[in-house]
């Protein structure tokens, strides 16, 4: 056989295997709530969109040098988590005490390995200590200070609490102390969460969040939970999950799309959809994204909006806010 015609063998053979495929996709949000158009100016609106893109941007440059899933999902959500504007990070919700404890939480599809945090008041960005949890603890969660301990160990960027200070999300608490609601689902909108396929074929998923306003008594949400607010899995899919953390934990929401998935041969919309279904008839609110190995995506939710965003290699592209929105 002359060399010529081996080549081309070889490359239909890679190129049959998925091998050398080179299709990826990304899909971020940026949380999930009441929103309106009266309500958020159209300033605001471009403030949150140009966010957005910077953060697919990143990420699909970072696809498109052979980044892997896990790379993309940290530095983007770091993009997320360092913006004021969500509720992640700097900018996180506050607690009922005042101070801002967040959540976060990762999951590598190929191996099913996971790390989370919980309860965290000092590591900049709790994504990356998610990531050190996963890939060098023999643990899947830590919290609180022992969470701490070992991001320091590990050399993650400590911060005083102060650091993820906000005055309007200090000013929502105040407003909630003040009405003395029990309820705090008003202004917790703004979890960040990435759902990526790399080149190679493989998912990861990831979520970071403040949780929820007035949260007491040491309130762990969803969001670091795997199962809950995150799961991946290269034979279904990458989900991250945004909402009332309370009826995800209770729904194991995410591994419940990825079951449907695997045991009811659904499809990743069908899977989403169905599982916001049941979200809806608990009477709980919220979205989720998600991305399967074909590059399918989904971005379902039951609240008037949801801050989101998704890039294809194909150069499929959109960033939304509102339901009405395509
Ligand atoms: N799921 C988060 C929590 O319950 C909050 C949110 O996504 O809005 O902590």
């Amino acid at each position: 056989m002359r060399t010529g015609t081996i080549f081309l063998f070889a490359f239909l053979i890679l190129s049959l295997t998925g091998f050398s495929q080179n299709k990826y996709a990304i899909v971020i949000h940026g949380g999930a709530g009441v929103m309106s158009k009266e309500r958020m100016d159209e300033t605001a609106r471009e403030e949150y969109k140009a966010k957005l893109n910077e953060a697919l941007e990143r990420g699909q440059k970072l696809l498109d040098e052979g980044s892997t899933a896990t790379d993309v999902v940290v530095q983007v959500i770091n993009i997320l988590e360092d913006s004021p504007l969500f509720n992640a990070g700097a900018g996180a919700v506050f607690t009922h005490d005042g101070v801002n404890e967040l959540d976060a939480s990762i999951m590598d599809g190929k191996t099913l390995n996971a790390g989370a945090v919980a309860g965290v008041r000092d590591i900049k960005n709790p994504i990356n200590a998610a990531r050190a949890v996963m890939e060098h603890s023999e643990h899947v969660m830590l919290s609180g200070t022992g969470a701490s301990e070992f991001a320091k160990e590990q050399g993650l960027e400590i911060v005083p609490n102060k650091y993820f200070y906000t005055e309007n999300r200090y000013q929502s608490l105040q407003q909630l102390l003040k009405k003395e609601r029990e309820r705090t689902d008003k202004d917790n909108t703004g979890t960040v969460g990435c759902v990526v396929l790399d080149s190679y074929g493989n998912l990861c998923a990831g979520t970071s969040t403040g949780g929820m306003t007035n949260k007491r008594y040491g309130r762990i949400g969803d969001s670091p939970i795997i199962g809950a607010g995150t799961y991946a899995n290269n034979s279904t899919c990458a989900v991250s999950c945004t909402g009332h953390g309370e009826y995800y934990i209770r729904l194991g929401f995410a591994r419940d799309i990825s079951a449907m998935m695997e045991y009811k041969k659904l499809n990743l919309k069908d899977a989403c959809r169905e599982e916001i279904n049941k979200l809806t008839n608990m009477g709980g609110t919220g979205g989720v994204i998600g991305v399967d190995q074909n590059g399918n995506i989904a971005m379902e939710f039951n609240t008037s909006g949801m801050f989101r965003g998704y890039i294809k290699s194909t150069g499929e592209k959109e960033i939304a806010i509102f339901n009405d929105e395509q």
